[in-house]
């Protein structure tokens, strides 16, 4: 590969074990509800360490069916972060519930526990935790919020597989319901796919007959006993979720490797870690982890020194054929949030401070030290000439 080739900002690691499953079941001839979804669901359930785990056709999905296994419908609020990919308050929206956005901590850029306590009122249903670019959030903490108050939680761990919390438990095998996706950029990937973690074997049911039409599995293709939807995972899909599972942790092992180069390659140019009292006007990097805290490498985030001109960067970057993003904008300053509930913006300072200097760098599992200096050196000469 020349030095001038392109970094693209992710790449999934596909090889001859996702080929080989994919064209058994090309050569099968069956396509969709058949063997290699179940196969899959046992691999990823064994995987997580939870009894149980429904297959559906995207995270989306997953959080939707979610949603509905907690009965959060119309006259419903639910206290979630406005530091999201947007799909973790539009499920509320599906079923008539409003999300009820709360402020994030500042290191660790997940729901604060403190602001979510004080945003839940009469009419709270329940909490809806992001683990946030794979660090695990403050379950602990918010599981108390909940059952102080009586409260559902909702975990969507779509950017988190592999992450573990403060209590030692791996993220989304707690027992709470809990969503994860894979769709091409995500540690582990089907093309689009996702994982619904029921709580019991009366939720996976109703759950496997919800993301099939409503169809009861005792049931003729025809007869549908409950609302449902299309929300099946193909054949082919599952032969790649197979494969992905089987190297589960060489690809999380790959992704911290390069988190590990980019702390490094980034701390020489005067990046710091966020961390409570580290100084946050400068650039900052991705917090360690605290604790029995483990994160899953999903992405690498940066925020950029106050007064950089993040446009600026992400052009200069462009030039020398790097893609980056700016990552992640708040949920409730976009259009059909603003209009919808009237936010305007300053509501949650510390989300939008962080959202306004957030850049997503190049990150995959299989990038090299010498991608991830190119990286690096393009940042600092894009910094440098980037002031406002
Ligand atoms: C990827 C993702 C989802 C679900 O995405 P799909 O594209 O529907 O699979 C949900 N929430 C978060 C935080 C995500 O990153």
């Amino acid at each position: 590969m020349s030095g001038a080739e392109g970094i693209p900002l992710a790449k999934p690691e596909l090889g001859e074990r996702e080929e080989e499953l994919v064209l058994e079941v090309l050569r099968s001839g069956r396509l969709s509800l058949g063997p290699v979804q179940e196969r899959f669901e046992r691999a990823f359930a064994e995987w997580l360490g939870a009894p149980d785990a429904v297959a559906v056709s995207s995270g989306t999905a997953a959080l939707h069916l979610g949603v509905r296994r907690l009965g959060w419908g119309e006259g419903d609020e639910v206290v979630t972060t406005p530091f999201s990919f947007v799909a973790s308050a539009n499920c509320l929206l599906y079923e008539g519930a409003t999300p009820v956005f709360a402020d994030i901590d500042p290191v660790t850029l997940n729901l604060d526990p403190a602001a979510a306590r004080a945003a839940v009122g009469e009419r709270t249903a329940g909490l809806l935790p992001v683990h946030i670019f794979g660090y695990p959030a403050a379950l602990p903490e918010l599981t108390d919020l909940a059952e102080a108050r009586g409260l559902g939680i909702l975990e969507d761990a779509c950017q988190a597989p592999g992450a573990v919390d403060a209590d030692g438990v791996p993220v989304g095998a707690r027992g709470n319901l809990a969503c994860f996706a894979f769709y091409a950029n995500k540690q582990l990937t089907t093309g689009e796919g996702g994982v619904l973690v029921p709580r019991s074997a009366d939720e996976a049911a109703i759950a496997r007959s919800e993301r099939n039409q409503g169809r009861a599995l005792d049931m003729d293709w025809l007869d549908h006993d409950r609302l449902g939807f299309n929300y099946r995972m193909t054949e082919l899909q599952a032969a790649i979720g197979v494969a992905q599972l089987e190297r589960a942790d060489e690809l999380l092992a790959q992704r911290a490797r390069v988190a590990a180069l980019y702390a490094e390659a980034l701390g020489e140019l005067g990046g710091v870690p966020a961390a409570p009292g580290a100084d946050l006007d400068g650039l900052v990097l991705p917090c360690a982890n605290r604790g029995r805290e483990r994160r899953s490498w999903f992405v690498y985030p940066v925020r950029l020194p106050l007064g950089a001109d993040r446009d600026a960067v992400i052009a200069t970057l462009a030039e020398r054929g790097i893609a980056a993003k700016a990552y992640l904008p708040c949920i409730h300053l976009m259009p059909h949030y603003r209009e919808r509930f009237n936010f305007r913006g300053g509501e949650f300072p510390v989300a939008e401070e962080v959202a306004e200097r957030s850049l997503a760098l190049p990150f995959f599992p299989a990038m090299t030290e010498e991608q991830v200096a190119r990286v690096s050196e393009a940042l600092a000469e894009a910094l440098a000439g980037s002031w406002t």
